[in-house]
């Protein structure tokens, strides 16, 4: 009898311990907002201020949207955009114009899938580009709502990944 309650308490302490580990690999994650979406459920680019959103629409070009700090969509400045597709061998570049508080690519992305893109975003034409690096994976998520590109839940994934380094340690 004895015995068996230490057991029990045993497997209680090692139950408690599992659900406190992803906690605190949420509280790390509150700081990268990496895998937030966009307020139009785009991809969110975060290496540029404002932050701006990568969203392919249903007709396959691409908007730009740029959003402030309550995940709000503000109307471009003087940003400038380009959008490079595929290999770097023979790459596809999209330029944007701005239409209302986006901006729109003046092509289609490519066929295929999951390839190389490059976000480049300068806060003017004369600025140093911010350049933000992602494979297009277009496939919807099984798991949320957003495509796999601007998929919100992969975040689980890598803070599993962050875990088995530190378990590592
Ligand atoms: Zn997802």
């Amino acid at each position: 009898m004895k015995l068996k309650s230490i057991l029990t308490l045993a497997a209680a302490a090692i139950l408690g311990l599992v659900p406190a580990s992803p906690l605190t690999a949420a509280d790390e994650h509150d700081h990268d907002h990496a895998a937030k979406a966009g307020p139009t459920g785009g991809k969110l680019l975060t290496e540029v201020e404002p932050h701006a959103e990568f969203l392919v629409t249903k007709d396959k070009k691409v908007e730009i949207r740029f959003v402030g700090e309550d995940n709000k969509v503000v109307a471009p400045a003087a940003q400038v955009v380009t959008v490079t597709l595929g290999e770097r061998s023979k790459p596809t570049k999209l330029t944007f114009t701005k239409d209302g508080d986006k901006l729109v690519s003046d092509k289609t992305v490519l066929e295929g899938n999951d390839y190389p893109t490059v976000v480049e975003i300068k806060a003017d034409a004369k600025a140093k580009p911010v350049r933000s690096r992602f494979n297009l994976n277009l496939t919807q998520c099984p798991t949320c709502a957003h495509p796999e590109y601007a998929c919100t839940c992969e975040h689980g994934d890598h803070a599993k990944k962050d875990e088995a380094k530190k378990g590592k340690k």
